[in-house]
């Protein structure tokens, strides 16, 4: 920006008129106007202020001027019961008020009427050519056209606008580990921002958004911070869910001081983490359109498409959620590239292993691969977080080095939340004894499940016992029969609780489980057609209700498919209840001898278990799918 005398005026008159306001605010008592923070906007007559009363709507008062305004905090029934602050002008002073809100117990203050008029005069009487200066201060320091240096973080105050801004995000392609096309397609973009020339020569046009797909934790901000790292440009970033809570045009405002600074920082990346937030699509959401998330939304649309070609800027948005997202945010010249980062395989997880194994020490022993293959359906993160909590007892236990038995801490952690302490002796210590043993006699004699790798006692998160199954890979594939052996483990629990003690005494422990079986025979009916009803498909692939999209999808069958999908869930569950059930009767003396054993011991591991009902019957041999590293 040239120094001109228009400029000048434009800053110094605002300036002035502040500058002369402050003066003679000064003076004055706090008002209502100059309390800051607590101003409050709207406006509440008297009557409706004594209607909230009332209704017990009033949460606190604050007294003003000597008791002739106050500022109410109610809570607004309409608008989920969230407190809103309103500003009354109350009829003088009004002592009742006062008592009266003394005998209902609401908070209240009374403000004073500040009057230290001396110190506030001369200081009234400074402010002004104080103001002055200051005022033209900033205004040549912005004509001096000095961005911020490089090498700082720095957020950005105006309009309450939060944004992250790093000059150099220090992250490497090498860093991201495991996701290996999504880092392939990404290069691109290195190049992009390298050497948008090579692009421009032969009349490319250079892609400006890109979405990332996928679920938290797999690396999605990761993989923007390399990006930026890699092209050596600066990287901003900001969240689409910070604008939900938002008052309107904060988030409007908000995108386009974002685009602003990034333009002036050209070239460098935007990132916008849960863009869905913002990007659902436009007037569809429960109870009428969002008008802060519309307007936002609109405005990171105008943005977007403002920038001409090849201004180097290249935004790249991240989301679990493509499809609630409004078609116009997917447009070409928006985010018409999407990129899929998926959940690491086992040879992603070992990749995404070493990279957090590099600062850490490991005692020899141990093996990374063990771990991956130990470790299905983890995320990034949650390989990350592993290896940390593993860091963190085993500096807790003062080791020189990770050990395979922090290792397993932790993977237990991560799984199932916390320890907590074991029960006592007990007949509800006996009873949760025989649903563990239940749940892992079935999961060792039935063919098709997965084997025992250990039952316990100790508590962990929610469960009071756990069983746990030696994971196998997430297979791309699943049987009929072992879907069905997976409802009898589940029901396995259940089963030897009726069977030891009676249709009287069982428990509500075994609610998850039979959420988990219901859930998977109703799936083997309407998605897998593995019923009698047929090889139909009767249900999308998630039943969850989509908000900010047609909340109508009802399901396309009949009452009467209704029901008979009813039956055969019914059918499917009761068989497989039979069938732990005599599991459970036939077994009894080897349960009951395994029983006494776990509450001893409180652990069996998977090996003794299956040695010790080897002595009683065979065990089936289990074919477990093996991941190829
Ligand atoms: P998202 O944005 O997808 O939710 P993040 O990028 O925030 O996930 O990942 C959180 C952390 O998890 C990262 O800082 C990193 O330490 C770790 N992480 C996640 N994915 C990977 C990966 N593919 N390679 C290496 N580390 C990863
Ligand atoms: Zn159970």
């Amino acid at each position: 920006m040239k120094f001109s005398w228009r400029t000048a005026l434009l800053w110094v008159l605002p300036a002035l008129v502040i500058g002369f306001f402050l003066w003679q605010g000064s003076f004055a008592s706090t008002s209502p106007a100059t309390m800051g923070r607590n101003a409050a906007n709207t406006r509440m007559t008297y009557g409706r202020f004594l209607e909230y009363l009332d209704a017990d709507r009033v949460v606190s008062v604050d007294l003003y001027d000597g008791g002739r305004t106050a500022i109410v905090e109610a809570i607004d029934s309409e608008l989920d019961n969230r407190i809103q602050r309103l500003r009354v002008d109350l009829p003088g002073n009004s002592p009742e008020l006062v008592s009266r809100l003394r005998t209902e117990g609401i908070h209240f203050d009374v403000h004073p009427v500040r009057n230290d008029g001396a110190v506030w005069g001369l200081l009234g009487n400074l402010i002004f050519p104080v103001l002055l200066i200051g005022g033209l201060f900033f205004l040549f320091r912005r004509s001096g056209n000095v961005p911020g240096g490089p090498g700082q973080a720095m957020s950005f105050g105006k309009s309450r606008a939060r944004f992250q801004m790093e000059a150099k995000t220090g992250v490497m392609f090498d860093d991201v580990a495991g996701i290996e096309e999504a880092k392939e397609e990404l290069q691109e973009v290195v190049t992009f921002l390298k050497k948008p020339e090579r692009f421009t020569a032969v009349g490319a046009r250079i892609p400006k958004g890109v979405l990332l797909v996928g679920p938290p934790g797999t690396g999605k901000t990761l993989l923007a911070k390399a990006i930026a790292g890699e092209a050596g440009v600066p990287f901003f970033s900001i969240s689409g869910s910070e604008f939900v809570e938002m008052f309107v045009g904060v988030g409007a405002s908000r995108v386009r001081d974002l685009f602003k600074k990034a333009k002036e920082n050209a070239p460098c990346i935007i990132f916008i983490d849960e863009i869905d937030a913002v990007g659902r699509q436009r007037g569809a959401g429960i109870g009428g359109g969002n008008d802060e998330r519309e307007q936002t939304l609109n405005q990171l649309l105008t943005e977007m498409d403002g920038f001409e070609g090849n201004t180097g800027i290249i935004i790249i948005a991240a989301t679990n959620r493509p499809d609630v997202l409004d078609a116009a945010l997917l447009r070409p010249g928006r985010f018409d590239r999407q990129v899929t980062v998926d959940v690491p395989d086992i040879k992603g997880r070992l990749e995404v292993l070493k990279v957090h194994a590099r600062n850490k020490k490991l005692a020899t022993e141990i093996s990374l691969e063990a771990i991956a293959r130990r470790t299905p359906g983890f995320s990034g993160a949650d390989l990350a977080n592993l290896l940390n909590e593993a860091a963190i007892l085993t500096a807790r236990r003062r080791k020189e080095a990770i050990t395979m038995l922090e290792i397993d801490d932790a993977v237990d952690r991560v799984i199932a939340g916390m320890e907590g302490t074991p029960l006592v002796d007990s007949k509800s210590k006996r009873l949760i004894a025989y649903h563990e043993i239940g749940h892992a006699i079935i999961g060792t004699l039935v063919r098709d499940h997965d084997p025992v790798q250990k039952v316990t006692l100790v508590p962990r998160g929610q469960a009071r016992g756990l069983t746990w199954f030696a994971p196998s890979e997430e297979q791309m594939l699943i049987s009929r029969s072992q879907i069905l052996a997976r409802i009898q483990g589940a029901l396995g629990g259940r089963a030897a609780e009726e069977v030891v003690f009676g249709d009287a005494e069982v428990t509500t422990g075994a609610g998850n489980d039979l959420q988990q079986v219901t859930g998977m025979a109703r799936q083997m009916v309407t998605r897998f057609g593995m019923s009698s009803l047929g090889p139909l498909s009767l249900e999308g692939q998630s039943s969850e209700v989509f908000l900010g999209r047609d909340l109508m999808v009802r399901s396309e069958y009949s009452e009467e498919i209704a029901s008979r999908i009813d039956a055969q869930v019914r059918s499917i569950v009761e068989h497989c209840y039979d069938e732990a059930r005599r599991i459970v009767r036939e077994n009894r003396v080897v349960i009951d001898r395994l029983v006494d054993l776990l509450i001893e011991k409180e652990t069996i591991d998977g090996e003794e278990f299956r040695q010790i009902v080897a002595e009683y019957t065979d065990i089936p041999e289990k074919e477990q799918y093996t991941p190829q590293l």
